[in-house]
Formats: C-alpha cells, structure tokens, sequence
C-alpha cells in the first residue's frame, strides 16, 4: 500500500505495539514521528527508532505535534480519548486509528478477530492450535503470542492470522474487517474507560461493522449485550454457540458432550481445562475452526491437550497427586473467586498476598470453602489473614514470596489436592510481573520431588 507514502503520521506511545507499528510505517515511507510521555532518554526501543532516522520526543504530548500535515495518529490502545492532545486532534479531525487498521491495511493474510470481555486469550490460543488443522497456516497474535504490525510483515495469503482484539484496538479502527469475528461477551468492566455499556459495546461491535455477506459472526447466543449491540447490526453469517441452549446452526453442549451442528466433538470430560467459562471459549474456537472445515478429530485432540493460557488457572504440573495451576494473572478478588470456583469439589491449597490497594479481602471470604490452607506473602499478607479467620481456614501459613511458598504448599499437600496461586493482588510490590510472578512459580513448582 502506498497511502502512506510521504505522509506525516504521528506514533502516540512507545509501548511494544507502538514501536513496532513506527517501524512499520517507516517501511511504508511514511515521516514517522513517535511521542510517549515518558522520559525516553534511556529507552533502547527509542534509541533505534532515532538510529533509523525517526523523530522520537518523550516527556510529554505536546500540542505543537499537531500540525496542519499530519496525515494521521497511531495511538496505543490503552491511551484515553480524553488524553488533551487527542482530544485537541479530534477536534481538527485529524484521523486516530489504532496499528490493527494499518496491520490488515497490509496485510495478505485473512483474519479471525476475537473479542469480548473475558476469554479472549484462552479463546485465541485455542484456536490458533485447531486452525493448524485448517489448509492455512496459523499465526497467532495479541497478549500472547506477537504484535499485530509486526506479525503482518511476514505473513502471506497461505496463512490467516488469529488475533484476539481488546475494545480499545476495535475502537481505533476505521475499515478493518475480519472474515471470521468472534465474539464471546460483553460485561460490564472496562467502563471506566468507555463510560457507559452502550459506547463500551459500540467500540466492540467495530469487529463487525465492516463485514460482508462474505463472513462469519461467531457470538454467543446467551449473552444479551452481545444480540442487542453486536448481532443486531451485522451483515456476517451468523454462526451462534451457547452453554445452555441446542443452538443447532452452531456450537452447543448436549449430554456432557460438545457439538456442531449434527456432529458430536467430544466429551466435555475430556477437555484438560476447567470451568464453565472454558466450555464457552471452547464452543467459540470450535464453532470459528468449523467454519475452516477443521475436522473435529483435531478439534478433540486440541482440547484434550490444551493445558489452558499460560498464569490464567493453567495446570502446569501433577506431582504424587497433587494439580498445581497458575493463575498468576489472577490480580483481583473477583479473579481468584472465578479460579476457586473452578474446583468445587477438590480440596485447594492457595498462595495468596501482592500489592495492597488498600482493599480487604472480605469478598474473598465465601469463596474459601474449600480451601483447607492459605499461604501468604507480600504486603497484603496481615490482610490475607484476616480474611482467612474469617473464613474459618486453620492451617494459614506466612511466607517471604512465592519461592517459599511452593515447598510450604507441597509440604502441607495431600494427595487430589489443588495447589493454586491465584494471588487476588498485583504484583509489583516483589516482582516486575504477573507474568515473572507466574514463572518463578512454575519454576519452583519444576524443582520439587
Ligand atoms: P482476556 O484475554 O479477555 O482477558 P483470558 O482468556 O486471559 O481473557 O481470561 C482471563 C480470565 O477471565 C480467566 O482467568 C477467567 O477467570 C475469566 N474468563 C475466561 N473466559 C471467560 C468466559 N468465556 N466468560 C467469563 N469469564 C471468563
């Protein structure tokens, strides 16, 4: 594409999407210009791009960026439309997309978007794995796998790229549209950023806006949000899946065991992840991979396999017994009582404590029945406790940091016991990441015997 081409395009923050959708626009001869307001002196990612002859201003978003020739301004996705300078740049029009409109501006490659509130990893990965069954070549992008301007430079019409899409990407996308759009449901978080559920649902339905007779609509047949704001309005053929009704044009459960259409996949005993809400994301993948004509032997053998995302309540390890999961990315209290409800029936370890808020975890509380000991560490340890009192927990232990608490957990394990760190806290008061937080704990989980 050469629309590009001489044109002034402004690359607004230098997170990992932003600097590889500079370097792409440079590709494509465009006078790129890369402002985040951090300090960037000491960025090696802004180092390069200076190397390469691109202007780079950190430290703040001056309004002078605006000029008359800016041809358009590549925002990262989690920079708020109420940021001044885009709210001034709105107000000249100056055109604000996000790098998936660039990335399928270039791309050969067809896509499989996938959104929704929560599961769009889980869902992604899933069906990325299936899609291998499929006559293109699958590349996964998103939280996971890379980013999308950079995926898109390497890829060809032999591949389709499956790419999990946030609200706020869909939101800065003006022609983008996916053949397949996955849609899996629409809750009422992220309001902060979007203000009400209307416009939240709005940014969403982006992901079919542009579709044709020619695609598909994947969504959930259950969700109300999901008909009303994103069903509604597309073009796409429908292709529905529910966890409770015979949706027999799409994906649906009968008798334990999951289907599509007239052909039975598997039994839902067979899966490896757990959880009501994986069936769903697992409806969705296969409901996306059948429109590819995946044959459902490979649509079994993925989810038999599928261990589930890496740090979101994923079995990493079975030890004498003992399931240890890493749910990591668990870093609320809402999180960890989804991963708690996952084992009903199990008694559960839980390394639990991170950075404090300054919430209780009083919330936590009726979600601890069937815990039988908590371990705890970081800075909201003393508040851990009194949550575990409260719940009637005897064996709590307290620990420096998740090191110590893997032998603590194991030491204190029985056989058929769960070991989950689902931390219902942020990190960062002892590691740089959930992600880090994850590892060490998959690591010391490895050194035990
Ligand atoms: P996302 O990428 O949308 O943040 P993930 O796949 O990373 O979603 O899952 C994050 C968490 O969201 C999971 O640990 C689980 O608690 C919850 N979750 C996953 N899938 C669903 C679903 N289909 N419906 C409701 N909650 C879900």
């Amino acid at each position: 594409i050469d629309k590009y081409v001489g044109k002034k395009v402004l690359v607004l923050g230098l997170a990992k999407s932003g600097y590889m959708a500079a370097k792409l626009l440079d590709r494509l001869g465009a006078i790129v210009i890369v402002n985040d307001k951090s300090d960037l002196d000491y960025d090696e990612h802004a180092k390069e791009l200076k190397q390469m002859g691109l202007q780079v201003i950190g430290g703040s978003h001056p309004l002078e960026l605006l000029s008359d020739d800016l041809f358009c301004i590549v925002k990262n996705p989690g920079i708020p439309y109420r940021n001044p300078l885009l709210k001034e740049a709105l107000k000249k029009n100056i055109p604000i997309i996000t790098e998936v409109e660039i990335a399928a501006e270039l791309s050969e490659s067809e896509f499989i978007g996938v959104t929704g509130s929560n599961g769009k990893t889980t869902t992604t990965m899933m069906l990325g794995e299936m899609m291998e069954g499929s006559r293109l070549k699958p590349i996964v992008a998103g939280n996971i796998g890379t980013v999308l301007s950079g995926v898109v430079q390497h890829s060809t019409k032999e591949n389709v790229i499956v790419s999990e899409l946030s609200s706020f990407q869909l939101l800065g996308t003006k022609t983008f549209h996916p053949h397949v759009a996955v849609v899996l449901n629409i809750f009422g978080n992220h309001l902060d950023y979007h203000g009400n559920i209307k416009e939240y649902a709005k940014a969403k339905s982006r992901i079919t806006v542009n579709q044709t007779e020619d695609d598909f609509l994947v969504y959930n047949a259950e969700n109300k949000e999901v008909i009303d704001h994103i069903v509604s309005i597309s073009k796409a053929r429908k292709v529905p899946f529910s966890s409770h009704a015979l949706t027999k044009e799409g994906a649906y459960i009968e008798n334990d065991h999951l289907y599509f259409k007239n052909e039975v996949i598997m039994s839902t005993k067979d899966m490896m992840v757990r959880g009501f809400h994986n069936l769903e994301n697992a409806l969705a993948a296969l409901a996306a991979a059948k429109i590819y004509g995946v044959a459902s032997e490979d649509i079994k053998k993925v989810l038999t396999n599928f261990s589930g995302a890496p740090h979101r309540c994923q079995l990493v390890h079975t030890l004498h017994g003992r399931l240890f999961y890493n749910d990591s990315k668990a870093t609320n209290i809402l999180a960890t009582s989804k991963a708690l409800a996952t084992f009903p029936d199990q008694p559960v370890i839980l390394l639990a404590g991170g950075l404090d808020r300054g919430n209780t975890f009083d919330e936590l509380v009726p979600h601890l029945k069937n815990v039988k000991a908590v371990i705890t560490f970081g800075e909201t340890k003393e508040k851990m406790i009194d949550a575990c009192h409260k719940a009637g927990i005897e064996t709590i232990k307290v620990v420096r940091n998740v090191e110590e608490a893997v032998p603590m957990a194991y030491q204190l394990s029985e056989e058929g016991d769960i070991i989950l760190l689902s931390p219902a806290c942020a990190s960062w008061d002892q590691y740089d990441s959930f992600e880090q937080r994850g590892d060490i704990f998959v690591n010391r989980v490895h050194m035990l015997n």
